[in-house]
């Protein structure tokens, strides 16, 4: 089962001005249900741009966004909200945690915002947190969380609708090497677990090794690794 397909994306910001930066030049990129993918390429490539079309933030000038089978490039706004919320879980290099919140509630509120009971939802994010060794942290704030914990949390939030497809954008890389390792662990597990499809991008690559596939962004063409 093919759980997101890209076709011929097409992105030029900037058109037809002194500044124009042509992104990506028809990336072509399927991923498998339960497969890991490391999207490896350096700053500026395109990685962000890539994974805000796969994550139905942004549109392209052209091609195909196909999540569970159903093009959502050319939708509309509603239908690609409604599509984001209930398939996409997003985790970004920085957590974007709601800082009044408890690392609970945080894994809460998107449940209840789709209509989860809140004993259902405190529940599943009570479990998600336990996956990640973070359960003894549910009742603190952001603030008062290490940068580690405070991405584990992101992961949480990100899975708390029980999305199909994770997509990170360098999602360690706010942290030290040790550090980093240890969470990207916790991820991977949580992944593993949860069966869900990954397209993380990353700057890393013993990290992107422990992935099922590699994969370049290379003049805005989707590449198999060397
Ligand atoms: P990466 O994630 O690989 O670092 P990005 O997708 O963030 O790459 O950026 C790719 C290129 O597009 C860069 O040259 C960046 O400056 C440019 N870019 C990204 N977003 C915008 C935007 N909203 N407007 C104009 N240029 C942009
Ligand atoms: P809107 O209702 O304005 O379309 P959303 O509430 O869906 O926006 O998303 C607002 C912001 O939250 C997005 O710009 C993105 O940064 C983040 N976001 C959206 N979907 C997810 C998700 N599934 N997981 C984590 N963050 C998300």
């Amino acid at each position: 089962e093919t759980v997101l397909r890209l076709e011929g994306l097409t992105k030029t910001y900037n058109s037809g001005r002194p500044n124009e930066v042509q992104v990506l030049r028809g990336s072509d990129l399927e991923l498998r249900a339960g497969e890991t993918v490391a999207l490896v390429a350096p700053s500026g490539a395109g990685k962000s741009t890539l994974l805000h079309m796969a994550g139905l933030l942004d549109t392209p000038d052209r091609g195909r966004v196909e999540i569970g089978g159903a093009d959502m490039a050319g939708r509309g706004d509603r239908a690609r909200t409604a599509a984001r919320r209930r398939d996409v879980g997003f985790v970004y290099q920085f957590h974007h945690l709601l800082p009044e919140f408890t690392a609970v509630e945080n894994v809460v509120l998107p449940q209840l915002a789709n209509g989860t009971s809140p004993a259902e939802a405190e529940a599943r994010a009570m479990e998600l947190l336990g996956r990640v060794g973070v359960a003894e942290r549910a009742g603190h704030r952001p603030a008062a969380l290490s940068g580690g914990e405070q991405q584990r949390v992101a992961f949480c939030r990100a899975l708390a609708n029980a999305p199909r497809l994770l997509l990170a954008d360098e999602p360690t890389g706010n942290l030290d090497p040790e550090t980093s390792d240890r969470v990207f662990a916790a991820l991977m597990g949580l992944v593993a677990d949860t069966g869900l499809s990954a397209l993380i991008a990353t700057h890393n690559h013993d990290l992107a090794a422990r992935m099922d596939r590699v994969v370049h962004l290379d003049a805005g063409r989707i590449t198999p690794a060397a």
